[in-house]
């Protein structure tokens, strides 16, 4: 079994690590094409989505990543993640890596309610609600055939999707006490294909 990856270049990839490191299960920085060898999925964190993708590009790491994820490579976008995953998105910038067909919309809940947080019921995961933490988070705006819905807010707005071994969450369980998504992503990632 291959450590999980956490994509290292910006934003709040240390919250994965530690999430990870409490329930056991090993992971590694990644911020360079190489480091993407020899790892079982990749999470890509919150932080700012467009600083993201440049740094992406500019570690040459969009060919290599969308190889591995074609391959089978489980990936899970947290918040600017998601944007990042996303295959289109309603916004200008940034191009996004189009690993999983949703279009998302970026900071689409709106000024008055930018930030908030509520407890989801999410499909995969077994006991109470998940207390969900949303800042400046994305809005699903379409899916594509065989994304799942694993959760929504209100009606109709999804928050956390499925394709095969790909994962989006508008929102962020690293910031939380709560490991029960990183359980659900390792477990993903570390099953056979
Ligand atoms: N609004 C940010 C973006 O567009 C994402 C915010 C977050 O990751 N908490 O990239």
């Amino acid at each position: 079994m291959a450590p999980i990856g956490v994509l290292a270049v910006q934003g709040d990839f240390l919250e994965h690590r530690n999430m990870l490191d409490s329930i056991g299960i090993e992971s590694v920085e990644v911020r360079l094409p190489e480091q993407l060898e020899n790892i079982d999925g990749l999470i890509i964190p919150g932080g700012e989505s467009t600083t993201i993708v440049q740094l992406i590009d500019i570690y040459e790491m969009r060919q290599p990543l969308l190889e591995k994820a074609r391959k089978g490579l489980a990936v899970w976008g947290t918040c600017a993640g998601m944007i990042v995953i996303a295959k289109h998105l309603k916004d200008k910038r940034p191009d996004p890596l189009g690993l999983m067909d949703i279009v998302v919309s970026r900071n689409a809940f709106g000024r008055q309610i930018d930030s908030f947080e509520t407890d989801l019921d999410i499909n995969g995961i077994d006991g109470p609600p998940m207390h969900a933490v949303f800042i400046r988070a994305p809005l699903v705006t379409e899916i594509g055939n065989g994304v799942e819905i694993l959760a929504e807010v209100g009606h109709g707005k999804p928050v956390a999707v499925k394709q095969n071994r790909i994962l989006a969450t508008s929102f962020h369980p690293e910031l939380t006490e709560d490991p029960r998504m990183h359980a659900m992503f390792a477990n993903i990632a570390h099953s056979i294909q």
